[in-house]
């Protein structure tokens, strides 16, 4: 707090001859009703604040105290970026000016993803790291604007960051969420859902890192749809307010992405039809097609630990050895994936979702009830006959009571004519 007291004399005063020279006499908080949402999002009782002021040293009041923008850019600055620098100096290139707007606007909420120049908020793609070059040209044209027009509301759309540059390997990916949960642990403490699902999912990651550490298409798959799904987590918890009334009846967002993390975990997330064009990264050469399966060949190898939208699932003895377990499938199942494979000229099956889809059951729990398994066996591998090694569910070599017409119905059902 005393630290509090000394960087408070040091606020400038520029404020009181710009355009927010209205707001500045006025005795309205700097968070005005947004504080009730920020208590929700850190599922925080009021009564219980101190939890919160302890966790980020009384962040949030002392924004709140500021009397405008450019105050609240210097608590940003003094009472989060620094503190969490000092934690975590590879944070340099995330705490940068785009953040500090998106704290002080509170757009927390990430919006219009397909635009070149979306708003980030608070979601995963806000943690991309930035070249310091980039960073710099933003910040030296904020700082000019404002010297010219001395005017702190300046439009800060105009000098935004562009599109983030999506990382394309499984460590990138983790740097990135685990940015995104450091700042929001910052900001709402642990008990914050997103902050929960953020660490969930480095977990899931980080459990399953061999089936991704190679992955080629990692980034145009699993990580993808990753960082789709936490933006959409995002939205949809930034995006819901919490009144003061709501806040003392308990009425609280919450967020529910267990299918998420199960993804992650189990190597069998599936891709979503919606997702912008943003959340793919760029193709570092010609060689990577997306849409044309790659021919056989040594390249197997490395595609050994595939998602569930790729090759290698073969219900005879899979190519890809070592990395997978397999079982021997009753014959009218090998049968029809190995025609449907011979007659489509394919090695890549539809997903679990597709053929969930097909035969309209509603969660993977449906359809493992319809093939009479148990829930800790796994789908793929009871479906198809095979699965990777390092898979964390059940692959018994005999699946009792396993119901084979079942099976066969849903594999008709789902395989694409
Ligand atoms: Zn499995």
């Amino acid at each position: 707090m005393n630290q509090w007291k000394v960087l408070h004399a040091t606020i400038p005063k520029i404020h009181q001859t710009t355009a927010e020279g209205n707001t500045a006499d006025s005795k309205t908080p700097f968070m005005g009703m947004k504080q009730f949402s920020v208590f929700a999002w850190a599922k925080t009782h009021p009564k219980d604040k101190r939890f919160l002021n302890d966790w980020n040293n009384h962040f949030w009041p002392k924004l709140n105290n500021c009397k405008n923008k450019s105050d609240a850019r210097h608590v940003v600055d003094t009472e989060m970026f620094q503190p969490l620098l000092r934690r975590n100096p590879k944070l340099i290139n995330c705490l940068h000016d785009d953040l500090k707007e998106a704290i002080v606007t509170f757009s927390f909420k990430p919006n219009n993803l397909q635009s070149d120049k979306p708003t980030l908020g608070l979601g995963p793609l806000a943690f991309v790291p930035r070249e310091r070059k980039e960073i710099e040209m933003m910040s030296q044209q904020l700082a000019l604007i404002e010297a010219a027009t001395n005017n702190y509301t300046t439009d800060h759309e105009k000098v935004k960051l562009g599109r983030p540059k999506i990382p394309t390997n499984v460590d990138g990916y983790n740097s990135v969420i685990e940015a995104c949960k450091d700042v929001n642990d910052f900001l709402f403490t642990d008990r914050c859902d997103f902050v929960f699902l953020l660490r969930a999912s480095l977990l899931a990651l980080y459990e399953n890192y061999h089936a991704y550490e190679h992955m080629e298409y990692f980034g145009r798959t699993i990580g993808a749809e990753l960082l789709f799904q936490l933006t959409r987590a995002a939205e949809q918890l930034f995006g819901t307010a919490t009144s003061e009334q709501q806040l003392l009846d308990g009425i609280l967002p919450s967020l529910d992405f267990d299918f998420l993390i199960n993804g992650i975990r189990n190597n069998n997330l599936n891709t979503s039809q919606s997702r912008p064009a943003l959340f793919i990264p760029a193709p570092k050469t010609a060689r990577i097609q997306p849409q044309t399966p790659s021919p056989r060949g040594d390249r197997n190898r490395d595609r050994g630990g595939g998602g569930n939208n790729r090759g290698g699932n073969t219900p005879s003895p899979p190519k890809t050895g070592n990395n997978s377990v397999s079982r021997k499938l009753p014959d009218g199942m090998h049968k029809l994936l190995s025609e449907w494979k011979k007659n489509n000229n394919k090695s890549r099956l539809p997903s679990i979702h597709d053929f969930r889809t097909a035969s309209a059951l509603a969660d993977d729990e449906a359809l493992q009830s319809l093939l009479n398994l148990n829930k800790s066996t796994c789908i793929r591998y009871a479906l198809f006959g095979s699965c990777r090694s390092n898979c964390k569910r059940d692959h018994p070599s005999d699946i009792t009571g396993f119901n084979a017409t079942a099976a066969e119905t849903v594999l008709r059902k789902g395989l694409p004519e």
